[in-house]
């Protein structure tokens, strides 16, 4: 039985054991110690990893009594050995842990909902619940949360008797054996778990919750914690400076900013569609009674080109082929006739040029990715 290092002291970073077994496996050697800082993967939470000697520790399993390492190299078995946890990477993961207790806490407490998920990305965390919560409950929740870790509260962590134990109240996933590992924050939260977890939550410094979304049959949060959230939010603040420096407004009215700036793009676009109206009456004029028109256009939307070959059909007689677009991007294409059926011509000419389409018999649109020259020969040709 491998004496657990990391539930006497969760902040134990390195110690000395000895080496009780060391067996060759598939993808390196299964050691097992007399005793170890090294968690093993359970409860929500990953693996230390670290170094043990000269070994890098890949992984790390409870296996019975024993918590076995999976160690790249060979140790010698009665040898001691130095231990060393990636602490900076184990820290981070016992302030996302341990801050998720409390925020799964107080939605027990005020919703009674049972977290039902819980996930640690890259960068953010989600937990998982069982209900609808009110996403204008995000902030009170969160200044909850940070209620509790401002209070810096000793977390309590006990093992109650089999008298004790219906008595304490704890979240549970389902119904467990004695004997319960009890993950008490005094006043937030008291859960069944065998993580690690910081040992005051003053040192989760900070939570933050982001976003709240359906999920199921409930809702999911996005959160971070400590280290992750300072990062998560300077990321975000960095943005939002470039933006100020963009809008040249201050850091906490970007938004209005944005907005404003909306606002104006939207008159403009009404502005510019109406010159390019006009433009093209002046285009469709210039082909009244020519028969087929073949027109290129700078820079339009597909629906202005549609718009264009519209107002051209109105006016030639024949059809009208309008092309926007570059040689190098290819073109947009709307295909227009008062007359006949153009799906024949549309299907031609988006097989010789290389490109895609569809429409009615009156119109066909699409892209295609010949250039300039290889469309007003392909027209010629007709
Ligand atoms: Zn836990």
């Amino acid at each position: 039985m491998t004496r657990k290092l990391y539930y006497e002291d969760c902040h134990l970073a390195r110690f000395t054991a000895r080496v009780l077994d060391c067996v060759k496996a598939e993808n390196g050697y299964y050691v097992n110690l007399d005793e170890t800082a090294f968690y093993p993967e359970g409860g929500g939470q990953a693996c230390d990893l670290g170094t043990l000697g000269d070994a890098a520790v890949l992984d790390v399993r409870e296996q019975g009594e024993d918590v076995i390492h999976l160690c790249d190299r060979p140790l010698e078995t009665g040898s001691l050995v130095e231990g060393c946890i990636d602490y900076e990477r184990r820290f981070n993961l016992m302030q996302q842990h341990s801050g998720e207790h409390i925020v799964s806490g107080i939605v027990h407490e005020m919703f009674g909902y049972h977290n039902v998920g819980f996930h640690m990305g890259s960068d953010v965390i989600t937990i998982d619940f069982d209900g609808m919560i009110p996403a204008e409950s995000l902030p009170l929740i969160e200044a909850k949360a940070n209620e509790a870790v401002w209070k810096n509260l000793p977390l309590h962590i006990w093992y109650p008797s089999p008298g004790e134990l219906p008595c304490v109240g704890y979240r549970t996933k389902r119904e467990l054996p004695w004997p319960v590992r009890i993950v008490e924050v005094p006043g937030y939260d008291k859960c069944a778990c065998c993580g690690v977890h910081v040992s005051h939550t003053g040192e989760i410094g900070l939570v933050k919750l982001f976003t709240l979304m359906k999920f199921h049959q409930g809702v999911r949060i996005e959160m971070a914690c400590g280290k992750r959230a300072l990062e998560h939010l300077s990321a975000v603040y960095d943005q939002n400076r470039q933006v100020s420096q963009a809008f040249s407004a201050r850091i906490l009215e970007t938004g209005a900013a944005a907005r404003q700036m909306n606002e104006v793009l939207a008159r403009m676009k009404y502005t510019v569609t109406g010159l390019q109206r006009q433009l093209f009456d002046g285009v469709a004029e210039s082909c009244a009674n020519c028969g087929d028109v073949v027109h290129f256009a700078a820079d339009l939307e597909p629906a202005l080109v549609r718009e264009l070959a519209d107002r051209i059909a109105d006016r030639c007689g024949g059809t009208a082929a309008v092309f926007s677009g570059s040689d190098a991007n290819g073109y947009s294409f709307c295909l227009m006739a008062r007359s006949g059926d153009l799906r024949p011509l549309g299907k031609a000419m988006t097989q010789a040029l290389g490109g895609r389409g569809g429409g009615k018999a009156n119109f066909q649109q699409g892209q295609v990715r010949a250039g300039e020259a290889e469309i007003r020969a392909f027209f010629r040709k007709l």
